[in-house]
């Protein structure tokens, strides 16, 4: 265990999912109810656990997640989570216990805890504080996953999908698709099942927080409150509400930013698949070449094992770099926030993760949308179908579809209408900040948690 900090009288013990885009919100959400006079202790598994010398303002104690090394390196998410889910109750339990008994520290006002992390909360019945839960993901993509965990709870959804019923409209949920539905292809649907029920489940939480901003999503918002029995508080982006230190699990290449200074005016193809997807080799060899084709320039992040069989850019075709000169730059992991607030970028080519996509829309940058799995496959339908900010890729990666997606964005009438919309909604989220719906959340949040 690691002590950070001296606190004051009111703790919140947080509890974030061990993946980037589950701390970078919980985190976030951290500064803000840090900079409300709150102290804040991060309750996190050995696994991923994040890096506490840039929040010297938090406490971070680690509890033992019993996951083998096996289920480590198999990288199935959904296995991963049940695991921790069933492993950590004691540990947590015992966590809580040492921090209530040590002098001055019994004052553990709330726990707030990811959504795909449902053990802390009988641990917070057990010891009568209360909880709180935060959604990090999109509401849309909460009323898919209802919609799939009901159609697959009566027997409707074949898995794998066929291609005869992918293309077809899901009922009431338009524009979605049944390919759109946010299916994991990591492990079977029962154990999908198993994890999202969970994580569905409000139990005995005092509110919902969400990474949401109202304006974007005001519809399945209200949907969803008039079905939940206890506030939705939708505060999103996170990443705007607070000014948070980075959370970044690997380091970020910063260099990438001298790179961008050079280059010109919204000229800049941003391109990253987040955290966790993976490609194979040959869709390396499409995206570079369709990269290279496009004749844009282009930041591209390839994560080290991102691609199947490479530790890193081993695989990268011969020829790419004659051919890119100076017009491309790579890096292992980027400060992505920044890039994506840079005069220089005019896109950004996302797997649609909830982070990413709201980080580009708060920027205003229009996307090219290739989602892997999971809610990625709604948020890519809803940039492309519902905000229009985004271009699918419908197909699998192809460097011909590649050129032409990146010429669309990044030079054609199409591509140009994207970014007069995308930062129209820039504007409507700037503007939820100086009064409206986010800052009535805000207060709220800040209120309830004062009152228990
Ligand atoms: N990110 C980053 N640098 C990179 C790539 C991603 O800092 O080079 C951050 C990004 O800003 C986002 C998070 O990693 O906050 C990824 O979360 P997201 O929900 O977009 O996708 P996931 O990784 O969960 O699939």
């Amino acid at each position: 265990m690691e002590k950070k900090t001296q606190r004051s009288q009111r703790t919140l013990v947080l509890v974030p999912a061990p993946y980037q885009g589950h701390i970078n919100p919980m985190l976030q959400l951290g500064a803000f109810l840090h900079s409300k006079g709150f102290s804040i202790t991060v309750v996190h598994t050995h696994f991923n656990s994040p890096n506490p010398s840039n929040h010297h303002n938090f406490t971070f104690l680690s509890i033992p997640d019993g996951l083998t090394a096996g289920q480590i390196s198999s990288g199935n998410l959904i296995g991963i989570l049940l695991a921790i889910n069933a492993n950590c109750k004691e540990s947590f339990q015992q966590c809580l216990t040492q921090v209530m008994k040590q002098e001055a520290r019994n004052d553990i006002t709330c726990i707030i805890h990811d959504e795909l992390m449902y053990f802390p909360e009988p641990v917070a019945n057990n010891l009568n504080i209360p909880s709180l839960i935060l959604r990090p993901n999109s509401a849309t993509n909460f009323i898919a996953r209802s919609a799939l965990l009901r159609l697959h709870s009566k027997g409707y959804i074949p898995f794998p999908l066929p291609d005869s019923l992918s293309l077809k409209p899901v009922p009431e949920l338009h524009p979605l698709r049944f390919k759109d539905l946010p299916i994991s292809t990591f492990d079977t649907l029962e154990n999908y099942s198993k994890l999202m029920v969970n994580a569905q489940n409000v139990r005995t939480s005092s509110a919902i927080i969400w990474n949401t901003p109202d304006c974007l999503e005001q519809s399945s918002l209200e949907q969803i409150q008039q079905q939940c029995q206890v506030p939705i508080l939708s505060m999103g982006p996170l990443h705007k509400i607070a000014t948070a230190a980075s959370s970044s699990l690997l380091e970020e290449d910063t260099s990438c930013i001298a790179w961008l200074d050079k280059q010109s005016h919204n000229s800049v193809i941003y391109v990253s698949l987040g955290s966790l997807a993976s490609i194979a080799e040959k869709d390396l060899d499409e995206m570079a070449w369709g990269l290279a084709n496009s004749e844009q320039p282009f930041l591209w992040v390839i994560r080290p094992g991102s691609v199947c069989g490479s530790d890193w850019i081993d695989l990268l075709p011969q020829g790419l770099k004659e051919a890119i000169g100076e017009r491309g730059c790579i890096v292992k992991w980027a400060p992505q926030k920044e890039i994506l607030s840079h005069d220089a970028v005019g896109g950004f080519w996302s797997h649609c993760g909830w982070n990413s996509t709201l980080e580009s829309i708060s920027e205003g940058v229009p996307m090219i949308c290739k989602p892997f799995s999971y809610d990625q496959k709604v948020h890519a339908r809803y940039l492309s179908q519902v905000w229009k900010t985004g271009l699918q890729l419908e197909n699998e990666i192809e460097r011909g579809e590649i050129e032409r997606a990146v010429r669309k964005l990044m030079v054609d009438i199409e591509g140009k209408e994207m970014r007069v919309r995308a930062l129209e909604l820039k504007e409507k989220i700037e503007a939820s900040f100086k009064s409206g719906s986010l800052y009535g959340s805000l207060n709220d949040l800040v209120d309830l948690i004062r009152s228990f």
